[in-house]
């Protein structure tokens, strides 16, 4: 069995349920978006997806295999985050190549003391450039590759974390809420942009966004999340016409 399979996850801070047993069959390619009000756990089950946070019970299964266990880099999925995450003193070119020099490197080789001394990283360079090239013409930001994070725009800077994010190839995209710091106009455009990438790479994409019109717009399916736990998960038209609680009906603004 292929794709990304979340079986009963519960997540406790303290005395707070976040999750309360989260569920989800996501098949390989597909574009599911993850809504509901802010607070109801959505990032804490894209961390913990993404292995940067650990679930209190349940198991995550990616191409059929349980995760347990396996840390972030290891699980060969991409998460983007709402504040881009970049680092500041790092050129655009840099910060797109993070994921792939750690993923050549041995853990004794990342150690960055060490690294610079190690043989075979010199023609590692001339592949690395071409995969940046690559993602970066992707993304039309080819002609900021010197700069800074802090002499780009926040639409530029979405663009290097999503860049960042396709260098690795993963299996999926996790973007948690990347278009809520830009500006409407912005919004629209990125949108699109992000729903033709998922139709070139194919990969499967979890996005995470409290705007039900842009869930209604780029998903094939759409989970309606409160509490901490997934109420609906179904096609948008779906969820619109024939929610399945009076609470995903005012979320998604279904008519009466
Ligand atoms: P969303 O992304 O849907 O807005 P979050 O997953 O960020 O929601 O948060 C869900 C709930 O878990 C919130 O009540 C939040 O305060 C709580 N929470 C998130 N992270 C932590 C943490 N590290 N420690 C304690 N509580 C947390
Ligand atoms: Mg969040």
């Amino acid at each position: 069995m292929a794709g990304l399979k979340i079986e009963n996850i519960t997540k406790r801070f303290g005395e707070t349920d976040v999750l309360k047993g989260v569920s989800l069959d996501i098949a390989d390619g597909e574009f599911l978006s993850l809504v509901g009000p802010s607070g109801c756990g959505k990032s804490t089950l894209l961390r913990i997806i993404a292995g940067l946070e650990e679930q209190s019970s349940g198991e995550i299964y990616i191409g059929g295999a349980p995760v347990a266990g396996r840390r972030a880099a290891d699980r060969n999925l991409s998460m983007v985050f709402q504040s881009y995450a970049l680092y500041p003193h790092l050129s655009v070119a840099e910060n797109i190549a993070v994921p792939l020099k750690m993923r050549r490197l041995s853990p004794l080789q990342r150690l960055p003391v060490l690294g610079r001394f190690m043989p075979g990283m010199r023609h590692q360079a001339a592949e690395i450039g071409t995969e940046i090239t690559h993602a970066a013409k992707m993304l039309e930001i080819a002609h900021l590759l010197d700069r800074k994070p802090g002499q780009l725009s926040g639409g530029q800077r979405q663009r290097v974390a999503l860049g960042r994010a396709l260098v690795r190839d993963p299996t999926a995209f996790l973007l948690d809420e990347p278009l809520s710091n830009l500006d409407a106009k912005l919004r629209v455009q990125t949108r699109a942009e992000i729903a033709q990438l998922h139709r070139r790479l194919e990969a499967t994409f979890i996005y995470v966004t409290h705007d039900q019109v842009e869930a209604m717009t780029m998903s094939d399916r759409i989970a309606v999340m409160m509490g901490g736990r997934i109420l609906q998960c179904a096609a948008p038209d779906v969820v619109y016409d024939d929610p399945d609680t009076i609470e995903v009906a005012e979320f998604i603004g279904s008519p009466k």
